[in-house]
């Protein structure tokens, strides 16, 4: 299998790497020093990469988008995560949604989406399955057992629908001006056959945002509850069929997930491989320099072996992606499970080499630390994605 990147994704990544260099680096540090979890986010930044295409870069050509392909995604994705993670998942948030907007909607619909989100910087996307009760569960569901997954009901009422229940840590909940909800239509059965779509314009009556989380990763990233009170939505935003959230199958939406964030990974191991490597050039321990001493090398060695088995399994994913038939499928979940342990221990070493007491070269290896601990958390803990040879059992 061939990895070389052909002339537009190259470009495409150069965009990007510069864009990284210039303008998020410059940033990451000090916002994700902020206290206050809704004074992290900046528009300035969100606007800059949206002139450059790359808020957008999930929309196909019919609606004015670049229309690129998974690889190019991946690549991006891992230039701009170097620069910082959590910024770069503020793009590709919005790339995720446009890819279920084209999967799921119809040309009516796609245009009344896509045409605001494409005209205004300052338009972002989000999506909520996520409940108090129902993380893991959404995902990987028992498939007969009705009680599990979501609760936020949905209750058809004349030519539309009423939404009651609470949404938590949603992106952009509270700064999206479109969110694709989630809803259970049919509680009596299984998540999997009873859960439909309803695409939510924010500010929406009947819809609050609480609490916005305060965590330790991602501090850029918003993530916040979303509290529905007979919020009303009408037919027309009915994403894709009644009950039918979560019985399609494949689709760009599906595709994208985990070579999402294992693409984000990429860059972060990237950006952990850069500093340790530049740290130990210029340390000195114990008279002699971290870089001539044999357990630091051991550990460099690591950091630089992990980062690149996982880049080589990420292009590999996404030139399946690209790709017509499932291969990817499997693959994408183990890569995902991959991602998790990689950045984990890449970003651990970096903060070992750092030691914690030298300001701000610590306080960076420290973010990333912080910032690899969401891959636990992430699209279903990490504990329940193990189960993902599933997809080879059947
Ligand atoms: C930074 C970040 C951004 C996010 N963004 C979004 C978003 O935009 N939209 C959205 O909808 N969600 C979002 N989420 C939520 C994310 O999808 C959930 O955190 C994830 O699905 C895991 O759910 P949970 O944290 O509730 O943990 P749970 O799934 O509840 O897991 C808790 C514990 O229970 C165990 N467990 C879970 N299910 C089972 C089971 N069936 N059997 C046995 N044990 C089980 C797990 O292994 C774990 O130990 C985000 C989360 C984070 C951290």
């Amino acid at each position: 299998m061939e990895f070389r990147l052909n002339e537009e994704q190259r470009a495409w990544q150069m965009i990007a790497r510069k864009f990284a260099e210039d303008e998020i680096r410059k940033i990451s540090v000090a916002r994700d020093a902020i206290e206050d979890p809704r004074a992290t986010f900046d528009w300035e930044i969100i606007r800059k990469g949206s002139e450059l295409g790359l808020r957008t870069l999930g929309v196909p050509k019919v609606w004015g988008g670049p229309e690129v392909d998974f690889t190019t995604q991946a690549v991006v994705m891992a230039e701009l995560a170097r620069g910082d993670s959590a910024i770069a998942k503020t793009f590709s948030q919005c790339w995720k949604w446009c890819h279920l907007i084209m999967d799921r909607c119809t040309p009516e619909q796609q245009e009344r989406y896509l045409k605001p989100f494409i005209a205004d910087h300052a338009f972002v996307l989000g999506g909520g399955i996520t409940e108090p009760n129902a993380g893991s569960d959404n995902r990987l569901p028992p498939l007969d057992a009705p009680k599990t997954g979501l609760r936020l009901s949905g209750v058809a009422d004349g030519d539309g629908w009423r939404l009651n229940g609470e949404k938590c840590f949603i992106a952009n909940a509270n700064i999206a001006k479109l969110i694709f909800v989630f809803t259970r239509t049919n509680p009596e059965v299984a998540v999997r056959q009873g859960t439909t779509i309803f695409a939510v314009q924010m500010p929406h009556e009947g819809v609050r945002v609480g609490k916005v989380f305060n965590k330790d990763g991602w501090r850029f990233y918003q993530n916040a509850e979303l509290i529905f009170e007979n919020a009303r939505v009408a037919q027309s935003d009915m994403m894709g069929k009644l009950h039918g959230a979560m019985s399609h199958h494949g689709g760009k939406n599906a595709k994208f997930a985990e070579l999402e964030y294992s693409a984000n990974a990429v860059g972060v191991c990237d950006a952990a491989v850069e500093m340790a490597m530049r740290h130990a050039r210029s340390e000195t321990r114990g008279g002699r320099p971290l870089a001539d001493q044999q357990t630091v090398q051991l550990q460099l060695s690591e950091m630089n072996m992990v980062t690149e088995a996982l880049r080589s399994f990420m292009l590999r994913v996404a030139t399946e992606s690209d790709d017509e038939g499932d291969e990817h499928f499997a693959h994408s979940h183990f890569l995902m499970n991959f991602a998790t342990e990689a950045i984990q221990r890449v970003c651990n070493l970096n903060q070992v080499i750092h030691g914690y007491a030298d300001g701000r070269a610590s306080a960076a290896a420290d973010k990333l630390v912080r910032d690899a601990i969401i891959w636990t958390h992430i699209a279903g803990d990490a504990v329940q994605k193990m189960k993902a040879v599933s997809f080879l059992l059947k």
